[in-house]
């Protein structure tokens, strides 16, 4: 089911929890709200389940107005991350209870049933309580039981955050084999990024309430729109610089510590323009020879601390306007760079954003 967003906002009070939402979930997709604490997703998945209604604005399943419709009415499954199973009931028990709600033969409830453990793999548990299952055992029972009601959209809300490392990465493989079975719409809310990019077919980053940019992961990446999502969604270096004119075919950007080139970005820019230059950790490279290579973009930089990973490094570097760099080595050579000698380092015109001028980038409400 489509779900669309359309000038949403929800005010608690004086809190403008959700502001001017648009946007379009499309059918059968695994679509993410991604964002730092209190930016509003919750309120977001809430407003869409019925649990909360809109101080203004429409939401829509398929092109249908459910704004007013109750949420009993609206078909929705949801896991919360606190699982809410009945302690005292079996595992199938818990997954049937909410197909007693709905008019279904026994037949077909026993098959719903069979269908939602097969797809969580839980068969084999159907009989057992709660407290007789681990933290993952109990998320699939969770996931199972709004997945048997079949529902028109399924929402997840942090469903991992109780479960330890190693669970959550068997439960995200778990969620996005189920996901690729049944289609369902699936709209997941989560403040880790890797759960977002590694599952998501789409990403909506929220910060304060407002929709900051919605792609998928890999063009969230390669593409962010502003500094925050640039920092947010994965590690980068932020610089600011201002526009100096062309050179060559490439851009040139004046900042603290010297120039740097960048290939013609998209936006137009007027000489003297204040940017924010993004560069990820990855996208410097660093020559650990010490040789000078030519480049369009030599930097020479104090090797200020080395974190040695094993299968990577990475290296904090200080700018001579004391500004730090941050850069990663995959599959380092062997070396002796030491820290607090000058390093040569490269960064490719290719690889460096051109963004907005962003001024508060702590703040995530
Ligand atoms: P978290 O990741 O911490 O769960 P979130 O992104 O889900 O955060 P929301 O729970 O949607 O954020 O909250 C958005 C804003 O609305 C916050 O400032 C929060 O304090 C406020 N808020 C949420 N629910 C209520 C409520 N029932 N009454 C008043 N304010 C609320």
């Amino acid at each position: 089911m489509e779900v669309t967003f359309d000038h949403v906002s929800k005010k608690y009070g004086d809190v403008l929890a959700v502001e001017d939402l648009n946007l379009k979930i499309a059918e059968g997709s695994l679509h993410f709200l991604l964002g730092p604490s209190g930016c509003g997703k919750t309120t977001t998945l809430r407003l869409l389940a019925g649990l909360e209604s809109t101080t203004s604005g429409r939401i829509l399943f398929g092109g249908k107005d459910v704004t007013s419709l109750p949420a009993a009415e609206r078909g929705i499954g949801m896991v919360f991350q606190n699982y809410a199973l009945w302690p005292h009931m079996t595992v199938a028990k818990n997954i049937d209870y909410g197909l007693g709600l709905k008019r279904l033969s026994r037949v077909q409830r026993e098959q719903r049933l069979q269908e939602a453990l097969e797809l969580t793999q839980l068969t084999r548990l159907a009989d057992r309580l709660p407290g007789q299952l681990s933290g993952g055992q109990q998320q699939r029972v969770a996931l199972a039981r709004a997945l048997a009601i079949r529902p028109t959209v399924l929402l997840l809300d942090e469903p991992l955050s109780n479960l330890d490392a190693q669970l959550r990465l068997e439960m995200r493989d778990n969620i996005s084999r189920i996901h690729r079975q049944t289609k369902i719409t699936t709209v997941y809310v989560t403040h880790d990024q890797k759960e977002a990019l590694s599952m998501g077919t789409e990403v909506s980053v929220l910060r304060a309430g407002r929709l900051i940019q919605s792609a998928p992961p890999r063009q969230l990446y390669h593409h962010p729109e502003t500094p925050f999502i640039a920092r947010f969604i994965g590690e980068t270096n932020l610089v600011h610089a201002t526009y100096r004119g062309d050179d060559d075919g490439h851009h040139l950007f004046e900042c603290g510590f010297g120039h740097l080139l960048t290939k013609r970005p998209k936006q137009v820019l007027s000489p003297g323009q204040a940017v924010t230059l993004s560069f990820r950790p990855e996208t410097i490279s660093v020559q650990v020879d010490g040789a000078a290579r030519p480049s369009v973009n030599p930097l020479r930089l104090v090797l200020e601390h080395l974190t040695y990973l094993g299968e990577s490094e990475q290296l904090a570097l200080r700018t001579s306007d004391q500004q730090i760099l941050r850069a990663n080595i995959f599959n380092p050579p062997e070396h002796d760079l030491q820290e607090g000698t000058v390093v040569v380092c490269n960064v490719d015109p290719e690889h460096i954003l051109v963004l907005p001028v962003e001024h508060d980038l702590s703040s995530g409400t």
